[in-house]
């Protein structure tokens, strides 16, 4: 019998292999590069044109980030009206010259932070092209993310700093401006040489290939002679999987390192003073973290994970993570948990992030909270009640708009971030209320081996779940992803009917669930009465040693469900929907009955 396709024998993803140099001018802040990009079609599609994208070109005044910012009901305050108060050599921009495709000289526009070329020749499905070009770029002073001399003083976060190919995936190109937040970029690998004055130690989202000749301990041996800080070195990384490449640089960083058994080495790049005395604990701290997540959401393939202190808060790259430094202890693990995690949502199951951030962030906030409870030592099952809460908060405040938005077009900032990180790790510990907890664990670690260094979608984490509960969830996400439809069931009223009791509940909202029934008897025990939703075709394990006895379905149309149960009313104390509160009942005051 022939098989039908499944979403992974259809699938495909582009490759692209760069090969960067890049000279550095720490007096001007800017930089020479020239890059080769190895572009394989691997689409059954031809392309006649490519894009790129030109990430500093937002940081100059009128651009579409500072006037989105300016005009944003919310904006971010570390944008706020900053970029249209940049001078000429505080700016960024990146201009391009000698483009050129398999040495023939291409036709470009820049328009914003996208670069739109026509190409020469096409590329053939299964083709492959070699694409150059030399970049002459001005590194902004930081704004948002990446740039010169952030606030705690490091040098140079240099995230989103080189012409980077845009993303082309079974919808088309993903040629997005630059106006706020999230990235998507096709996988490969990075071989990038970086010429800088010797004084600055850079760390990078790669392994440093000349570790011998120049090294990491080398300043520490040398004390380097203040005139010689004009000589040069350059230093060479190579990461052989990865869609983005960052790096950071400062004069001041020192480099720890510690080994996490069965798992990465793990490196930490800061500057050592007061603000930062907090560093010196996190190491110890990460490993257990790397343990507890290598476990729960699957291995850490890479050898290595560097934590280097830059940047504007916390954000993610491939095998490593710029965070801001100048933080309590608290703080400084919650945020280093948080970007390790990206590691698993974004690093390597590098999803859409425009699209699909509550796959990114929801996910990286759901997992983080597991996280932290562990670390904390706290063994409560309510890891992500804060989650709850502030999708609660998003529901009452009116603004909620659906997840599936495209992330840079929420009304509000508080909109986008409560759907991606609190309504999108409720996503996740909801359905571990669908299909249980320790199916959900399993779901996590088969998403992570089937689609680990792809392109996931939200159809493909559907499959995994379906495929690993054997229960129909399409509709769960036709709710909680495309609608902001909301959850809301009720105990109407219970009666006593000789010796059983009718429980009647109702469906007030429209979001349909299956029901965990919690009978707490006046003995003490407990009884779960499970009503299945008939659409799911299926229904959970028990997740505990309670009693459970399953009920007759409940179908989407019906708002009303009478329960009639064999225990006489006066043996029964009170009467609970949900308890584990994993359902995202927006009103729990009518979720239970008590038998005076
Ligand atoms: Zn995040």
């Amino acid at each position: 019998m022939p098989l039908i396709g499944t979403s992974q024998e259809a699938y495909w993803q582009q490759e692209v292999n760069y090969k960067m140099q890049v000279d550095v001018d720490v007096e001007r802040h800017q930089l020479n590069g020239n890059q080769t990009l190895l572009y394989t079609n691997n689409s059954p599609d031809t392309l006649h044109e490519i894009y790129y994208h030109l990430y500093f070109n937002a940081f100059k005044p009128d651009g579409m980030m500072d006037i989105r910012s300016r005009s944003i009901l919310d904006p971010d305050d570390r944008v706020l009206d900053r970029i249209s108060k940049l001078n000429n050599d505080e700016i960024g921009y990146h201009i391009i010259t000698n483009l050129s495709q398999d040495g023939t000289d291409l036709s470009y526009n820049v328009e914003y932070t996208i670069l739109e070329v026509e190409l020469a020749h096409p590329i053939l499905p299964g083709g492959r092209t070699e694409l150059s070009l030399n970049f002459k770029s001005q590194i902004p002073v930081q704004i948002r993310r990446s740039g010169r001399d952030n606030k705690e003083g490091i040098s140079y976060s240099m995230a989103q700093w080189y012409p980077k190919i845009a993303a082309y995936d079974s919808r088309g190109w993903h040629a997005n401006p630059y106006i706020a937040r999230e990235f998507y970029a096709p996988w490969g690998q990075f071989d990038v040489s970086i010429t800088i004055n010797k004084n600055y130690i850079i760390a990078a989202s790669g392994i440093l290939e000349n570790n011998n000749e120049i090294g990491y301990g080398y300043q520490d041996d040398l004390s380097i002679d203040p005139k010689h800080n004009e000589e040069k070195l350059t230093w060479h990384f190579i990461n052989e999987k990865a869609h983005d490449f960052m790096w950071a640089a400062d004069p001041d960083y020192i480099h720890e390192t510690v080994q996490v058994p069965n798992g990465p080495k793990l490196h930490f790049f800061y500057q050592q003073s007061h603000a930062t005395r907090h560093w010196k604990k996190l190491p110890e701290i990460l490993i257990t973290a790397f343990r507890y997540m290598n476990t729960h959401f699957g291995t850490y393939p890479y050898n290595d994970f560097y934590v280097i202190q830059g940047g504007d808060g916390g954000m993610e790259y491939p095998m490593s993570t710029l965070i801001t430094g100048h933080r309590d202890l608290v703080s400084l693990v919650g945020v280093a948990v948080h970007e390790a995690l990206h590691s698993w949502y974004q690093g390597v199951l590098a999803t859409d992030e425009s699209y699909y951030h509550w796959m990114d962030e929801g996910y990286t906030t759901y997992a983080s909270s597991l996280t932290m409870d562990y670390l904390m030592g706290v063994d409560n099952d309510q890891s992500n009640a804060k989650n709850y809460i502030n999708y609660y908060s998003l529901v009452t405040s009116g603004q909620e708009e659906p997840m599936s938005t495209h992330a840079d077009y929420f009304e509000t900032n508080f909109a986008y971030k409560r759907a991606a990180y609190s309504k999108g790790a409720v996503s996740l510990s909801q359905l571990g209320y669908l299909v249980g907890d320790d199916c959900l664990k399993k779901i996590l670690l088969n998403y992570f081996d089937q689609w680990k260094f792809k392109h996931p979608n939200m159809n493909d984490f559907i499959r995994v779940a379906e495929k690993t509960s054997s229960m129909e969830l399409d509709w769960y996400y036709d709710y909680w992803i495309h609608s902001i439809k909301t959850i809301d069931y009720a105990i109407q009223e219970v009666q006593s009917i000789e010796q059983s009791t009718i429980i009647k509940l109702q469906r007030i909202k429209p979001i349909p669930m299956p029901i965990d029934l919690i009978i707490n008897l006046k003995d003490g025990t407990k009884k779960c009465y499970y009503i299945p939703l008939g659409i799911m075709r299926g229904y959970k394990k028990p997740e505990n040693a309670m009693p459970r006895e399953i009920m007759r379905d409940w179908h989407w149309t019906h708002p009303n469900y009478n329960l009639m149960i064999e225990v006489n009313l006066d043996n029964i104390k009170s009467i609970e929907i949900d308890p584990s509160r994993r359902m995202a009942d927006i009103d729990r005051s009518n979720n239970s009955y008590l038998n005076k």
